[in-house]
């Protein structure tokens, strides 16, 4: 723990600031989380769960228990509705040499919830601290005093920094006075959870996941693990179905059936709003509160769970002394974009493709492996250098770029144990030098916050002395699928990102890895 520091102050124990709370911890560094409700919100609201949230989930710890109650989906089905033909559709199997995890999951939000709960009164127990709705807060030079209503009264807490993860009606946005951009359409999306048999009594092939794009009447099918869920539009002005009018809906997409059960209902606005600034001093806008977007192609939560992979390590980083202020500004250069423009493409993209305006379609990917990084959200590549070169669309699968999220390859270390690239790069930079480590290349001593790998096809001579920091690459696969030369050192953040790619003749890590929290002061002086 970073010790004397005043616990940051996380508001909201929506998905996002339970995440946040989860990757504190991790780090180390103190938190206290306030929720103004008596529970953990019951409402139906996110059913699909991205690959690069489960990433998140395993570095937090908290991914297996996820799995554990989750259905595991490996195909993302397409069918057009009139003629009821399948489209090709996307394949996660495709993803094996990417990541561990190469399939999306069901599961229910508010199945969800529970489980990051219980791992942080675990791990943290008092943490969390439920009936406290903030009311006010201010700034002070080192830290933030946040306000409280409790069924015990008002209660005041000083905090060293405040992450508003307090939902689209931010309390905290709106005292900042931080205006929101963006549009809500008139159009609604009716999402109705039905326990139906389709296994045995009725049985259907359908994906776990499948798009049903139609000009007129396009559906999502999403299996949850426990009843199936059906999302469709309602256009402006069109009153809520009553049940009678779901079942015919319902029947008109999967046929007859002997019972159904209609288990819940919910009708909600498509908005796409975010937040002109992300962040005021001490006070940081995260998930809804930063940005509202479409739930299509689970964009909503799973964009929130990008700012709790970004903005946690940063806090770290600063708290221990390993970087100055300006590297939290990054938190809001780098995500603001791809949840303005990147979420905002895509969910545009998926909503015309939905009707059917395939062709008008321009955030579609090239090939099959790319539409599958995409569509997990393993194919975001952030704007790490500044140069405007974010993306949240892989297009292909070329050489990979600074920015990239780098695979979590699967190779072999000192002890001969298999070993997942992103085990090492959990709590700290890595630089990895891909060289043949019998040549015996000079690689520095480990520093705090940069650890050095030599990354290499020809196992590790026993006694060339890089043994313990070397990684056998069998065939040279992981290189390869990178697509960098020999000599190349690759700088790897803690949250996967590539920092930096250079020619190990000509570059210094440690000079590298200096210029990323220099890079960070420099944007931040402007
Ligand atoms: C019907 C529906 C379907 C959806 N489907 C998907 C999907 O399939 N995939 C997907 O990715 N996303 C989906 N979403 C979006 C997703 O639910 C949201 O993006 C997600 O809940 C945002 O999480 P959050 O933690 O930022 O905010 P929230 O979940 O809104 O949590 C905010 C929390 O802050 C608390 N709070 C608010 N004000 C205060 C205060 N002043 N003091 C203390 N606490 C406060 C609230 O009580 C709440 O618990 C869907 C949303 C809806 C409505």
């Amino acid at each position: 723990m970073s010790d004397g520091m005043k616990p940051i102050i996380v508001v909201g124990a929506g998905p996002v600031g339970l995440t946040t709370a989860l990757g504190l911890d991790f780090y180390r560094l103190p938190f206290l989380l306030f929720e103004d409700d008596a529970e953990l919100s019951r409402d139906t609201k996110a059913g699909t769960i991205l690959t690069r949230t489960l990433e998140a989930f395993r570095r937090y710890g908290v991914a297996d228990d996820v799995l554990a109650k989750a259905l595991r989906v490996d195909e993302i089905g397409d069918v057009e509705r009139a003629t009821n033909t399948a489209r090709p559709s996307v394949q996660t199997a495709l993803l094996s040499e990417d990541t561990r995890y190469p399939f999306v999951i069901n599961m229910p939000q508010h199945h969800l919830e529970p489980i990051l709960r219980a791992a942080i009164d675990a791990r943290r127990p008092g943490a969390l601290h439920l009936q406290h709705r903030l009311t006010a807060f201010r700034q002070l030079p080192d830290g933030v005093v946040a306000s409280f209503e409790t069924p015990a009264g008002p209660r005041e807490v000083e905090g060293s920094y405040l992450l508003a993860c307090d939902g689209g009606r931010s309390t905290v946005r709106a005292q900042l006075g931080v205006a929101v951009e963006g549009e809500s359409s008139d159009v609604r999306c009716l999402l109705v959870d039905v326990k139906v048999d389709l296994d045995v009594a009725n049985p259907r092939d359908y994906p776990y996941l499948a798009y049903f794009a139609d000009p007129q009447e396009w559906m999502i099918l999403v299996r949850q693990p426990h009843c199936w869920r059906f999302l469709y539009p309602l256009g402006p002005g069109v009153p809520e179905p009553t049940t009678a009018e779901f079942r015919a809906k319902v029947i008109r997409f999967i046929g007859p059936v002997d019972e159904m059960e209609i288990l819940n209902t919910i009708v909600y606005r498509i908005h796409h709003r975010v937040a002109n600034e992300w962040r005021r001093d001490r006070v940081f806008l995260m998930g809804d509160a930063a940005h509202l977007i479409t739930p299509m192609w689970a964009l909503g939560l799973n964009t929130g769970i990008l700012d709790a992979i970004s903005l946690p390590w940063r806090l770290a980083w600063v708290a221990r002394g390993w970087a100055g202020d300006g590297l939290l500004d990054g938190y809001a250069r780098e995500q603001r974009p791809v949840a303005a423009e990147g979420s905002g493409e895509m969910a545009e993209a998926a909503r015309k493709y939905m009707a059917g305006e395939a062709a008008a379609v321009k955030a579609m990917s090239g090939t099959a492996w790319a539409n599958a990084a995409t569509r997990t959200m393993l194919g975001v590549r952030l704007g790490v250098d500044d140069a405007g070169d974010w993306s949240m669309v892989k297009t292909d699968r070329g050489p990979f770029r600074v920015g990239d999220r780098i695979p979590d390859a699967l190779l072999h270390g000192p002890d001969g144990r298999p070993v997942r690239l992103h085990d090492l790069v959990d709590d700290s930079f890595v630089a990895l030098y891909f060289t043949d480590v019998r040549r015996r290349p000079a690689i520095p001593a480990d520093g705090a916050g940069l650890r050095h790998l030599v990354v290499s096809h020809r196992d590790a001579p026993l006694d060339g002395g890089l043994r313990d920091r070397s990684l056998f690459d069998v065939g040279d696969r992981f290189r390869r699928l990178v697509g960098c030369p020999r000599d190349t050192l690759i700088l790897v953040r803690p949250d996967d990102h590539i920092a930096a790619i250079a020619s190990m003749r000509a570059a210094d890590a440690e000079e590298l890895y200096r210029q990323q929290v220099a890079h960070a002061e420099a944007c931040s002086s402007r």
